[in-house]
């Protein structure tokens, strides 16, 4: 948005010199599409450290960070206890092919937390994870057909980018080039929060469908809560008709509670997907569920999986470190915090009187500009994002860092004190008067 200048102008020089090196030899100059800043403009910042609730950026400016690298830092930058375990595996070696230890203490830890994980298999991505569970479940029912939920993202697994959230919320893609009708073709997409929808689904394709995935509770589409007994009808339904339920939480996992989503509904899934908090920052994700569906998996039966660096000592000693310091007083400070600052920031915009809606699933949340309640991807996209521009660029210049994209949650972490809290606090009323005065 080169022109537009912003009520706290900075120059972020270093990050610029970088961007345009990055761009040279990366499309875009970035790894993954939200990083680059497209939906709100400006230079993305090149950050190279973080420590506890803050980020520093290549021009040495200091950020309160809401994002959390898109959630997994839970107990913030860098915390001692798991750089201490990541410093004790990297020198045992980094990589060996093998089975090892930390892989068996992460798998028992999951286990022992989620009661509907009886087994689960170790991957690098939450990507890997869906892949993976969908390609399980088509090979445990026999079936084609897979449901999913419009505004749901499930990573960048071909058959589960139609419709999807996270960056293709952000640019309002409606598909992807590079995806073939084969490919998405038994993918039937569905509106949200609409039990009436795939009740229809199921009566139109007797016999034909596999599984149903969604999130948990939505975070790629901003916040939207699943509606009162919507994860449960799901559940209800999949068993009626002989598909799987499976329930993405690859973000909620290991944040909304000590067991994640299901920590809070209790809904039970057939197979679960997790990813961000479970490494520690580092790629682990995994999938797992019920023991006979995961007996299907190869070696021990016909669905093929497989993985070089699943389970790799590194991430799983991360992960498991994480984790272990993950307990009631954890998440009791995680939504504290998460609570303080939802207060400040719908103070702050109603002052300004900016038409707003704070969505939120336990410490997750997200605000949207309507006053309507957003149950939906359609709701979602009423709202009036450009009002978001105007309040990113003055939070960031006054050194608060959100989602670049009025699409996303906000991440808190254990990590964010009082004094991180009265930056963001300080930061909130001009931000908000940004908002208001911002113009399509
Ligand atoms: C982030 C995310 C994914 C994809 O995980 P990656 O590690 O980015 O591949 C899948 N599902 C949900 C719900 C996510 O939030």
């Amino acid at each position: 948005m080169a022109g537009v200048s912003y009520p706290y102008p900075y120059e972020a020089k270093v990050s610029q010199t970088l961007f345009d090196r990055a761009s040279l030899v990366t499309p875009g100059g970035v790894n993954s599409p939200v990083r680059a800043f497209r939906a709100v403009g400006g230079t993305p910042r090149f950050m190279v450290s973080g420590t506890g609730p803050y980020l520093t950026d290549a021009d040495g400016r200091e950020y309160v960070d809401l994002v959390c690298s898109w959630g997994p830092m839970i107990l913030g930058h860098a915390h001692p206890a798991v750089v201490e375990a990541i410093q004790a595996a990297v020198v045992r070696g980094t990589s060996f092919g093998t089975p090892g230890e930390g892989e068996v203490a992460l798998a028992e830890e999951i286990v022992a937390r989620i009661a509907p994980v009886e087994q689960v298999r170790l991957v690098s991505s939450g990507t890997e994870a869906t892949m993976s569970a969908i390609r399980l479940a088509r090979g445990f029912t026999g079936r084609a057909k897979i449901v999913k939920f419009a505004g749901c993202y499930h990573g960048h697994v071909d058959a589960l980018l139609a419709a999807a959230g996270s960056g293709l919320a952000t640019f309002a893609l409606p598909d992807t080039p590079g995806v073939t009708g084969a490919q998405a073709g038994d993918t039937i997409v569905l509106p949200y929060n609409d039990l009436d929808a795939v009740r229809a689904a199921f009566a139109a394709h007797p016999g034909e469908i596999a599984c149903v995935i969604t999130e948990a509770a939505p975070g790629n589409m901003g916040v939207v809560t699943p509606g009162e007994g919507f994860n449960q009808g799901l559940a209800d339904l999949c068993r009626a008709n002989g598909a799987l339920y499976i329930s993405d939480e690859v973000m909620t996992g290991f944040r909304t509670s000590r067991a994640g989503w299901y920590g809070v509904d209790g809904v039970a899934p057939d197979l679960m997907t997790f990813g961000k908090v479970m490494g520690g920052g580092f790629p682990a994700a995994a999938f797992g569920g019920r023991a006979d569906v995961m007996g299907h998996l190869a070696p021990v039966g016909p669905v093929y999986q497989a993985g070089t660096l699943s389970g790799n000592p590194i991430a799983t000693a991360a992960g498991l470190a994480q984790l272990r310091l993950l307990d009631d007083a954890a998440y009791e400070k995680v939504d504290a915090v998460s609570k303080e600052i939802q207060g400040l920031v719908t103070g702050a915009l109603s002052k300004e009187g900016v038409a707003h809606r704070l969505q939120t699933a336990s410490n997750m949340f997200s605000v949207f500009f309507t006053e309507d309640e957003v149950r939906n991807y359609d709701d979602a996209k009423k709202q009036e994002s450009f009002r978001f521009n105007g309040f990113f660029h003055s939070m960031l210049a006054q050194g608060v860092y959100l989602p670049p994209s009025a699409f996303e949650s906000w991440f808190v972490s254990t990590a964010h004190d009082e004094k991180a809290i009265e930056r963001i606090a300080a930061a909130l009323p001009a931000a908000a008067r940004a908002a208001a005065e911002a113009t399509a």
